[in-house]
C-alpha cells in the first residue's frame, strides 16, 4: 500500500487556500479547483505525485510568525484625493510610492477586467496602482504570484506584497527564506468571502442594469468612512449605490453563509504577526485621541519588525504618522476584534441550503429568503448605537 505524503492529508478546515502547497509542488501535481461553494482548494494529482511531503511542510505556518515586539500607529495620507480613493487612511499608498521610488514593485488585489474576479496583481507605478487600492470582499485567486514575485526578488528589486495574513504567509513559506528587499504588509483581516457567489452577484447587477461593469468599489467614503457604503459604476453611465447594511453581496459576507470555512478557525488570527506591517481601519481612534479622526479615514498600521518600522517611517513626508501608546490586545479586544477572535461559524444546514439557493435563485430572491432577518437585525443594531 502506497503511503500518502501529501496535501490530501489536510482537512478542508484547515485550508485557507493559499496556494504555497500548488506553487512549490516539483512535479506540478497540484491543481487549485473551486469546490461547490466556488473557494479554491488544491487537487492532488495522483499519477503525478511523488509524496515528496514538500506540500505539507509548506503548509505549516508556525515557524513564519515573527518575534519582535510591534509598535503601533495612527496614520493618514496627507493628500486628501488618496484618503478619499483608499478604504482606510490610505497608508497602503503611502508605502507603494516609497516603494516606487526605490524602483521596486507592488503587490496586491485587484480586479480583472470584467470586475467579476479578483486577484493578486503587480503595479510597477501610480497609474496601475490604483486597481489595487480599496478592500475587496472576496477572496484573490493567487494564480502564479508567489513564483513571479520571486523572480523579481532574484533580480534584487523591492517589491512590497500584501494580501490577508494567510497570503503573506503562503508567500513566505513558498520562498522558504528571507530577502532583504522583500517588505511583506497584511491586513486586519475578519474573513474572506467567496469568489462564486461574487461572480454570481455581479452577473445579477449587469442583468439589471443592462451594462458591463466600469468599476466596484466596497467602501465608498462620499458620505463618510463610518457611513460605509458600496458603488458599482456601469460602462452605460448608471450607477448603483447603497449602504452596506441593506446590499444583497456585502450582507451575504456578514452573514457568514459567504465565508471561507478555514476562516471560523483561522491560523493567522494572532496579535502575534507573520507580515512586516498590518493594516487596518483606525475604528474608535477618536477614544484615544479626537484630533485622529475627521470621518475620512485613519489607517491602523502595526510596525512588526524594525523592516517595516523603517518603511513607515520613510513615508513622514507623505503621511501624518503618530505613534499610539496603546495596548494593542486592549484595542482589538474592545474596537477591533478580528485580529484576535475568530467569527462563529452559521447552522451548517443554513449554509447548505444558501448555497443550493445560490444556483436556483436570482440574487435579490436568495437574499430575501435567506438574509431578510439578519439585515433588519444589523440595521437595529447600527440605529441603537447611533441613540
Ligand atoms: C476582506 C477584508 C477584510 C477586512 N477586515 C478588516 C477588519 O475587520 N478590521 C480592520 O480594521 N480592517 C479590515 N480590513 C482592512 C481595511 O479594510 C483596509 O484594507 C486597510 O486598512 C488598508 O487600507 P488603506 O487605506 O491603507 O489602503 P487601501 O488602498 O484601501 O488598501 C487596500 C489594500 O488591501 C489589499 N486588498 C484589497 N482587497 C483584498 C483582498 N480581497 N484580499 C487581500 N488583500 C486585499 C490591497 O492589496 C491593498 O494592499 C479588511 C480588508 C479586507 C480586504
Amino acid at each position: 500500500m502506497k503511503l500518502i505524503n501529501n496535501v490530501s492529508l489536510v482537512l478542508k478546515d484547515n485550508c485557507c487556500g493559499c496556494s504555497a502547497c500548488y506553487e512549490s509542488c516539483p512535479t506540478k501535481a497540484i491543481q487549485m479547483i473551486p469546490d461547490e461553494e466556488g473557494f479554491l482548494y488544491p487537487l492532488v494529482n495522483d499519477n503525478l505525485c511523488i509524496h515528496c511531503g514538500i506540500c505539507l511542510k509548506k503548509c505549516d505556518n508556525s515557524e513564519l510568525f515573527l518575534s519582535e515586539t510591534s509598535i503601533l500607529y495612527a496614520c493618514w495620507s496627507k493628500s486628501e484625493e488618496i484618503r478619499k480613493r483608499s478604504s482606510s487612511g490610505g497608508a497602503f499608498t503611502a508605502l507603494s510610492k516609497i516603494i516606487f521610488a526605490k524602483k521596486g514593485i507592488v503587490c496586491g488585489v485587484g480586479f480583472n477586467a470584467e470586475y467579476d474576479e479578483v486577484l493578486h496583481k503587480i503595479a510597477k507605478d501610480d497609474v496601475s496602482l490604483d486597481d489595487l487600492r480599496r478592500s475587496k470582499f472576496v477572496q484573490s485567486n493567487k494564480y502564479h504570484i508567489y513564483s513571479l514575485i520571486k523572480d523579481i526578488l532574484l533580480q534584487n528589486k523591492y517589491v512590497l506584497f500584501t494580501g490577508t495574513p494567510c497570503e503573506v504567509g503562503g508567500l513566505r513559506s513558498y520562498l522558504g527564506k528571507d530577502f532583504k528587499k522583500l517588505i511583506t504588509c497584511d491586513l486586519i483581516c475578519g474573513c474572506v468571502s467567496s469568489p462564486k457567489v461574487y461572480k454570481i452577484y455581479i452577473q445579477y447587477l449587469r442583468n439589471k442594469y443592462h451594462s458591463s461593469v466600469k468599476s466596484v468599489n466596497f467602501k465608498d467614503k462620499r458620505n463618510g468612512w463610518r457611513e460605509k457604503s458600496i458603488a458599482v459604476e456601469f460602462e452605460n453611465g448608471k450607477e448603483y449605490y447603497n449602504s452596506i447594511l441593506d446590499d444583497d453581496y456585502v450582507v451575504s459576507f456578514h452573514s457568514r453563509y459567504n465565508i471561507r470555512p478555514s476562516c471560523f478557525c483561522c491560523r493567522y488570527r494572532d496579535l502575534k504577526r507573520v507580515a512586516d506591517l498590518t493594516l487596518g481601519d483606525f475604528w474608535a481612534v477618536e477614544k484615544y485621541n479626537s484630533l485622529y479622526d475627521d470621518n475620512k479615514g485613519t489607517s491602523f498600521v502595526m510596525a512588526n519588525s524594525s523592516k517595516g518600522n523603517s518603511l513607515l517611517l520613510e513615508c513622514k513626508e507623505i503621511m501624518n504618522i503618530f505613534r499610539m501608546d496603546v495596548s494593542i490586545a486592549d484595542y482589538c479586544a474592545k474596537y477591533n476584534w478580528c485580529m484576535c477572535k475568530n467569527p462563529t461559524s452559521p447552522e451548517y444546514f443554513k449554509r447548505v441550503k444558501f448555497y443550493n439557493d445560490l444556483e436556483r435563485l436570482p440574487f435579490n430572491l436568495l437574499s430575501k429568503e435567506h438574509l431578510g432577518i439578519i439585515k433588519e437585525e444589523r440595521k437595529k443594531r447600527k440605529l441603537g448605537t447611533e441613540k
